[in-house]
């Protein structure tokens, strides 16, 4: 499919910063008309929705930008049926607010090659939606340990000690909502995981049209195939909530933890990432900016190995539903 402006004829992009639809070609806004051109798709070749020249596409691109005419257009059946995502967070940053973000982090570094931050480089920017899974899991925990905590004082000519013995117990229940896991295999996880947090209040329902614009992959691991990871990210979170609660212990044993993790539902969503490739001496640097937050990603081309920007992975917007906690205290 592809979006047209019903005043001109010409391609309709979504606008990050005028948050429309925008015709570049005569700056009418929200005057798009959705034409579906199932496009022929073979492997890895696919025909142009608006101009008909064959396109290369990779095994999961979903929207893309032709090389011939310069319009973006979406592959139907890949948005369409069992592709069709749930959520989006469209593009907050645009374009040229996310080269402003690269040319901040990068220009001022000693020893960058000329060119580097060029906006004749910059200009190569595209913005992708990358697929994401959001699992809602129900978590049960219990904890049991036996706790000592540990007085001292002095009388006389005496010093005593007195320890005290708990037993601690704790049982709650959380539930997670939309915990995030990349489903593509073309975006490293931990490019994912430095580019987050997403701002996940912001994940709205999904419209084709916020795809026109940008380039797009679908999901290309399957939901169950992740569900493990998203089972792990909870069990750790949960681990930590339970752990937080038994503070002021001077020691802890006997500790048994249980976890119990249950899948509630699952979304299929896609957020914005724009991406940057510069190549120097024959080497490829990629440089990502979060297309909601802004936040900036990538190596020097001189620096080696060297990740610039760390971000705490946040894993999910935790909602405490029921909270009990039950400290059964005997003092021996
Ligand atoms: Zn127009
Ligand atoms: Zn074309």
């Amino acid at each position: 499919m592809i979006f047209r402006c019903k005043n001109c004829g010409g391609n309709i992009v979504y606008s990050p910063e005028k948050r429309k639809m925008c015709c570049p070609h005569c700056d009418s806004l929200d005057s798009e008309e959705r034409v579906d051109t199932p496009a022929l798709v073979e492997t890895y070749k696919v025909s142009c929705s608006s101009c008909g020249a064959p396109v290369d596409i990779k095994e999961h691109t979903s929207a893309t930008r032709c090389p011939n005419c310069g319009n973006y257009f979406i592959l139907d059946e890949r948005v369409e049926g069992q592709f069709k995502p749930h959520l989006i967070i469209p593009f907050k940053i645009g374009k040229k607010d996310a080269q402003e973000f690269l040319k901040k982090e990068f220009l001022n570094r000693p020893f960058t090659p000329a060119g580097f931050m060029s906006m004749a480089s910059l200009e190569k920017m595209e913005g992708n939606y990358v697929p994401f899974f959001m699992y809602d899991f129900h978590s049960d925990m219990t904890y049991q340990a036996v706790g000592t905590k540990v007085r001292s004082w002095t009388s006389g000519s005496y010093r005593y000690t007195e320890t005290s013995y708990y037993d601690v117990y704790r049982d709650m229940e959380a539930d997670f909502s939309r915990v995030p896991v990349d489903a593509s295999i073309a975006m490293e996880d931990g490019i994912m995981d430095l580019l987050e947090p997403y701002d996940y209040k912001q994940l709205e329902e999904h419209q084709d049209k916020y795809l026109s614009g940008f380039l797009g992959e679908k999901y290309n691991i399957g939901e169950r195939e992740l569900t493990p990871r998203a089972e792990a990210k909870v069990k750790s979170d949960s681990s930590e909530m339970l752990n937080a609660t038994v503070g002021g212990y001077a020691t802890l044993t006997n500790v048994h933890e249980t976890i119990n993790a249950i899948k509630k539902g699952v979304d299929y969503a896609l957020l914005p990432v724009w991406e940057y490739i510069y190549t120097y001496q024959g080497k490829e640097y990629k440089y990502h900016v979060n297309g909601q937050t802004g936040k900036v990603l990538g190596e020097t081309p001189v620096a080696k190995g060297k990740v610039v920007a760390y971000g705490c992975t946040v894993f999910a917007l935790v909602t405490i539903a029921g909270f009990l906690i039950r400290s059964l205290l005997f003092a021996l």
